[in-house]
């Protein structure tokens, strides 16, 4: 495939090209500081991250221990927005991942539970280790498809849960 050359009318290809959201993260306590304060002494980072760090759309990862799950992520013109979660709930039944909507046998899929308030919890029923990025990749390579799109969506549920269910401003404001 060539590259059109950009007109008024259409969107130059290098837009559609790059749709992901890329954010970098210069040390360990800007990784840490994308979460609210309320998640920080959950948050157990990787020992292998170099920094800076260069994340393409989210980047996630599970306690080693067990029973918390991360994830890291920024939506088209917001900052760095960390999720804690607590995934001992589980869940026993076969389910579709709400983000990324794949189905999973077995125990892919399972319940995410955040903190919103004092008060309140809010949970999610999606691939319990956040593999949805990959999912999409295996099921784009077999689609001989682009994954940009799917992604996209991914990313837009992500941001809406954050934003909607835990009232997570993803501008940064008020952190
Ligand atoms: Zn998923």
């Amino acid at each position: 495939m060539g590259w059109a050359r950009p007109s008024p009318v259409s969107p130059a290809p290098a837009v559609w090209e790059t749709g992901a959201t890329v954010f970098k993260l210069d040390t360990p306590t800007a990784l840490l500081d994308s979460f609210r304060p309320k998640d920080r002494r959950l948050v157990d980072l990787p020992s292998d991250l170099k920094f800076p760090l260069a994340v393409k759309d989210y980047l996630a990862w599970t306690h080693p221990g067990g029973g918390r799950v991360f994830i890291v992520f920024a939506t088209p013109g917001g900052v760095p927005t960390g999720i804690a979660f607590d995934s001992n709930a589980g869940s026993a039944a076969p389910a579709m991942c709400s983000w990324c909507h794949t189905s999973s046998v077995g125990t892919g899929v399972g319940l995410l539970v955040a903190t919103l308030n004092n008060n309140k919890r809010v949970g999610v029923m999606v691939c319990s280790d956040l593999s949805c990025r990959e999912k999409l990749e295996e099921q784009a390579n077999r689609a001989g498809a682009s994954v940009r799109p799917a992604m996209e969506k991914l990313m837009a549920r992500v941001g809406l849960f954050a934003s909607d269910a835990l009232k997570i401003d993803l501008s940064g404001a008020g952190r």
